[in-house]
């Protein structure tokens, strides 16, 4: 069983709820449970909501989502072509955040983290941030 989508969406708020039921739409062919499908909308939603708000601070700008489906693994890249990430190991850290004067906790990518099995983090090639996320529902036997 192989799939694979490809979405670009304008970096704006609303789009995080459209992004994270898409994904989950789209997983729903390997039978996740509810834990499992929790667990996917809430990775995309962080990653998305990361790009809006920090890869684009001053607005404009896309947000594309790449999901394929392979052996059972659900891969997940949340790309943008905002500021990028100057320090990524700090970034990655829990309660570590840049703008704790919006009331950011700076817990997103160690949700992810937590989430999915697997985290990937990249400054992009011409600017940007990627981040690659995988899931494996093995579901019911
Ligand atoms: P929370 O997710 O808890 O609301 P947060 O977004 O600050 O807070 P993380 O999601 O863990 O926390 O991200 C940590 C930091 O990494 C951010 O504060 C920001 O500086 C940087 N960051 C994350 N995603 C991006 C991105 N797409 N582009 C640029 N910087 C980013
Ligand atoms: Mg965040």
């Amino acid at each position: 069983m192989e799939n694979s989508m490809t979405l670009k969406l304008p970096a704006v708020g609303k789009n995080e709820a459209l992004a994270r039921s898409i994904v989950a739409a789209f997983a729903v062919e390997l039978d996740p449970d509810t834990d499992e499908l929790g667990d996917i909308k809430t990775a995309v939603s962080e990653a998305v909501t990361n790009s809006i708000v920090h890869g684009y601070p001053d607005g404009g700008g896309e947000v594309e989502i790449r999901a394929e489906i392979k052996d059972r693994i659900l891969h997940i890249e949340v790309l943008d072509r905002g500021v990028g990430i100057p320090d990524i190991p700090a970034a990655l850290q829990p309660f570590y955040t840049t703008k704790a004067d919006e009331e950011r906790s700076g817990m997103g990518f160690t949700v992810m983290e937590s989430f999915m099995d697997s985290l990937k983090v990249e400054n992009r090639e011409g600017g940007g941030l990627k981040v690659t996320m995988e899931k494996s529902l093995r579901g019911k036997i």
